[in-house]
């Protein structure tokens, strides 16, 4: 019998975010699967508590001093700009340490693209290191593209460019660049300038599928970074394991087991988005016009001012008892794979696109910030499953959207490419798909390294 080869160690560093924590644990179980040994290096922050589908990994903490409270008041670029510098000397000492417990039995150090303090580590102990690109390789290509703009100065007049196609990233215009309203355009500069350069990596890994972004990925393989670049996603279809940072609530699985198919929309803005309770209201009002029963995920926190739902009107509570079903938090998978979702309003974080495009669910999208924008775009023009509802908040457009969605021929039709959509990622997920081969190549050159 053919003797199995000693498990290689690979240190795999996740960002602090639940969008970011999914996709790498869902590539560790693969990986894991595939022979190697993991350690998962987290800091404090958003720390994702090992379950049982990870009993065999090693999970250690990075240390750092910053105060609990940075992740919330900093905004997320501020804070993961002061991350990355102060784990930045940490992280070497760290490392070095790790290497001696595991008696210099490290291949690889696999870091998210907005973790680069890792790669200075990696460097300094002449490990190899990978970028993890957990965002989409589109939005990657956007922020080099607007790397380029800024320093050229043609960012200036942003203002008065909005509507205007970017030339290089047809179709997203210039409002669709990846920005957050809470940070200055030079910190953000600071921030993408960061998680695009490749420094010494020796390849860059991203959770996408070359049939979703051929383009982008051909424009970051032959232009951009001229290193190996693996579409190896979507890795919530590759390897299945609970990924949760907060508990999920079931309930909403019995209610939606009472609901005809396709009869319901399932709304959820992700695990940071912050809404004005008046866009609360607004929303509300729509979708009770609309008539269509829906599960609303509201988060504590996610309404500004509010706890939880607890300001929102009796008007409010009887709307939802008569046609809808709210959660703090779902088992979005399983939400979206259930037949009586026909729907999905979202603010087009990656993982919950992914999802999606996975279900063969088309969406409204109403994008808040960073690469939520570009997703949405390409939602809309570029796959044709979704419809973005932009500028303020109505309950006349929500109520339009959501039946056009739900009700409508056109709505239909999106239906069934995102069915077929859906049929081309699972396809491509099996042995002899692109990204099953693309994770198998990715594997083969870890047990190289
Ligand atoms: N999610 C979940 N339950 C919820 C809402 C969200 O499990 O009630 C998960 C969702 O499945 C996705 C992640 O949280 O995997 C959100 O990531 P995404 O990239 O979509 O958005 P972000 O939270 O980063 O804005």
């Amino acid at each position: 019998m053919e003797e199995m080869p000693a498990r290689r160690r690979l240190v795999l560093v996740p960002a602090p975010a639940q969008g970011h924590i999914s996709p790498m644990m869902q590539l560790e179980k693969d990986l894991h699967l595939k022979g190697f040994s993991i350690t998962i290096a987290q800091t404090k922050f958003s720390y994702f508590s090992p379950t049982d589908d990870f009993t065999d990994f090693q999970f250690v903490t990075i240390p750092e001093s910053l105060p609990e409270s940075d992740q919330k008041n900093l905004g997320p670029v501020l804070f993961m700009l002061k991350l990355n510098k102060e784990c930045q000397v940490s992280f070497k000492d760290f490392l070095g340490q790790l290497l001696l417990q595991q008696s210099n039995d490290i291949s690889c150090v696999i870091y998210d693209e907005f973790m680069y303090f890792a790669e200075a580590a990696a460097k300094e102990f002449k490990l190899p290191n990978v970028i993890f690109c957990t965002t989409s390789a589109t939005a990657f290509v956007c922020r080099s593209v607007f790397d380029k703009l800024y320093a050229n100065n043609v960012l200036a007049p942003l203002k008065e460019q909005q509507d205007e196609l970017v030339p290089e990233l047809y179709p997203l215009r210039y409002k669709d660049f990846p920005v957050s309203r809470f940070s200055s355009l030079e910190s953000i500069m600071e921030m993408y300038r960061n998680t695009i350069d490749k420094r010494t990596a020796s390849c860059v890994i991203i959770n996408t599928a070359s049939y979703l972004e051929s383009s982008s990925l051909s424009c970051l393989q032959q232009q951009k970074l001229k290193i190996p670049v693996y579409p190896i996603g979507p890795l919530h279809m590759v390897a299945t394991a609970s990924t949760s940072l907060l508990k999920e609530n079931k309930s909403c699985i019995e209610w939606l087991n009472k609901q005809n198919v396709n009869s319901v929309i399932y709304i959820s803005l992700g695990s940071l988005a912050l809404v004005d309770i008046n866009e609360v209201m607004e929303m509300a009002w729509g979708l009770a016009a609309s008539n269509q029963q829906f599960l609303w995920v509201i988060r504590p926190g996610s309404i500004r001012g509010s706890e939880w739902i607890e300001t929102l009107s009796e008007e409010f509570s009887k709307m939802v008892s008569d046609r809808g079903y709210i959660v703090k938090w779902a088992p979005q998978k399983e939400v979206l794979a259930h037949p009586a979702v026909g729907g999905f309003w979202s603010h087009c974080g990656w993982n919950s696109t992914l999802e999606s495009l996975g279900e063969g669910i088309p969406m409204i999208c109403r994008p808040f910030s960073g690469d939520q924008k570009v997703n949405a775009r390409y939602m809309e023009c570029v796959w044709r499953i979704g419809i973005q509802v932009e500028g303020e908040l109505e309950k006349g457009a929500v109520e339009r959207a959501v039946k056009w969605l739900m009700e409508d021929e056109e709505g239909e039709e999106m239906r069934k490419r995102a069915v077929t959509l859906k049929e081309k990622l699972t396809a491509s997920v099996r042995s002899g798909g692109s990204s099953h081969n693309s994770l198998e190549e990715f594997a083969h050159f870890m047990r190289t390294l």
